[in-house]
């Protein structure tokens, strides 16, 4: 197999990431957590929580992703999350982008990527969105259905498509998505054939093997699926497929090294003899979740005998709709004022009680943490959440008033310990 083909040049530097102040920092003695006690300090009086995007991380992330997975393009995979801070980096590291909406088109677009970067990764899209897409020249997008050739073919019909499969086997993730799109294998022929009679060309297969905590060995049925819709192409006389797209499901950390190698031998089993082939992921967790740190202040507090509540300055409706809707578990350390400061407070030494976290708004359901051990807190201490980059403040809302869109996010840029 060939390494990608399709235009992916960046188009942007380091500058197209603006406005927001950039500290350097090393991560010795835990640099996020000293810069959040920085950015408290200086801002006083404030409650609002706010996020820190690390960009050593995202940098991290892009050298591992090269090494691993060398012949995958990432496409990245804006709804995870929209920071432009984070898509400029992205773009200015040779990302390119999966978009699934005319919104996150206009705000890559806006970075100055090129339409030939994006990637319109949504199977079911308004006329509206598709008409878009073609008058800036986006001009690869997914299907699913006979509906979406026919819309298509009459607003969009230079685009090129990728039929998305639902994959053989569910990777158990926490959200699958094979509910919802990837045609059936009884039903490609017909959806290839489709295609071809509207003058559409099938350039290739997406899938995605489902997000959150995805067993990476499900992509061995996934790229062997697609091998199959490339030669059922072939056998209906159309064109050569030559565009994979693996979707996302990855994760940093010890479970990406897992996936890589399934990915590998899976491509190379499957499409090791073919040459010209382009192969793209859209990864969105994998460089999300980890680069982001979000801070909350305690806004109250109630004790009930051994119980400690605390109230918090965001909840579900805000970034934490993670917990809802991600099915995502999130955990704390606590800064404490102390004097003048704030420092963080290790609760390894000091009793602990059984607390429960509750968001702002004043839904009961609004609660971000039950039954979890924290040592004695008060009003205006923080509560500093880790990985909170993925399907978080991009999923808030205004409920009650707090607006999840009015988060700050802090750029610093920590070095690994060599
Ligand atoms: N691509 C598509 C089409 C998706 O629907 C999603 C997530 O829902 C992604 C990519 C990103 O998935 P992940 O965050 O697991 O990488």
């Amino acid at each position: 197999a060939q390494p990608y083909s399709l235009s992916l040049n960046p188009v942007l530097t380091a500058s197209g990431v603006k406005g927001k102040p950039v500290t350097s920092l090393s991560s010795e003695g835990d640099g996020i957590f000293g810069y959040i006690q920085s950015v408290i300090h200086d801002k006083q009086e404030t409650e609002s929580p706010f996020m820190v995007l690390d960009l050593g991380v995202v940098m991290d992330l892009m050298d591992k992703w090269r090494t691993m997975l060398r012949m995958v393009q990432p496409f990245y995979a804006v709804k995870c999350n929209p920071d432009p801070s984070l898509l400029g980096s992205l773009a200015a590291m040779g990302s390119s982008f999966d978009c699934a909406s005319k919104s996150e088109i206009e705000a890559v677009l806006s970075l100055g990527v090129s339409p030939n970067c994006i990637i319109y990764a949504n199977p079911c899209k308004s006329e509206s969105h598709i008409k878009y897409a073609a008058s800036v020249g986006v001009n690869v997008t997914t299907f699913d259905s006979e509906y979406e050739v026919e819309k298509i073919r009459k607003w969009h019909p230079e685009c090129e498509l990728l039929l998305r499969i639902k994959p053989p086997e569910d990777g158990g993730a926490r959200c699958a998505l094979g509910r919802k799109y990837g045609a059936l294998p009884e039903e490609v022929p017909t959806l290839l054939q489709a295609a071809n009679d509207a003058g559409l060309k099938v350039i290739g297969v997406s899938f995605h093997i489902g997000s959150g905590d995805a067993d990476s060995r499900a992509y061995h049925g996934a790229i062997a699926a697609a091998k199959g819709v490339f030669e059922m192409a072939s056998q209906l006389g159309m064109a050569k497929m030559h565009v994979l797209d693996i979707g996302g499901g990855f994760t940093s950390g010890p479970g990406f090294d897992a996936a890589a190698m399934h990915v590998n031998k899976a491509l190379e089993s499957n499409f090791g003899n073919e040459e010209g082939i382009t192969v793209i992921g859209e990864p969105g967790r994998y460089f999300a979740e980890t680069a982001f740190t979000f801070a909350t202040k305690i806004i109250g507090k109630r004790v009930r005998g051994e119980l400690r509540e605390y109230w918090i300055s965001d909840g579900i409706y805000g970034s934490f709709n993670c917990i809802m809707f991600d099915f995502a578990t999130v955990t704390c350390r606590p800064l404490v004022m102390c004097g003048e400061n704030m420092v963080p407070m290790c609760f390894k030494d000091s009793k602990t009680f059984s607390s429960t976290v509750f968001g702002p708004t004043c839904d009961s359901l609004d609660t971000v943490l039950r039954n979890t051990q924290l040592p004695e807190l008060h009003a205006n201490d923080w509560l500093v959440f880790p990985n909170m980059g993925a399907y978080t403040t991009a999923a808030g809302s205004n409920f009650n008033g707090f607006s999840a869109s009015a988060i700050t996010t802090y750029l610093v840029y920590s070095t690994p310990i060599a």
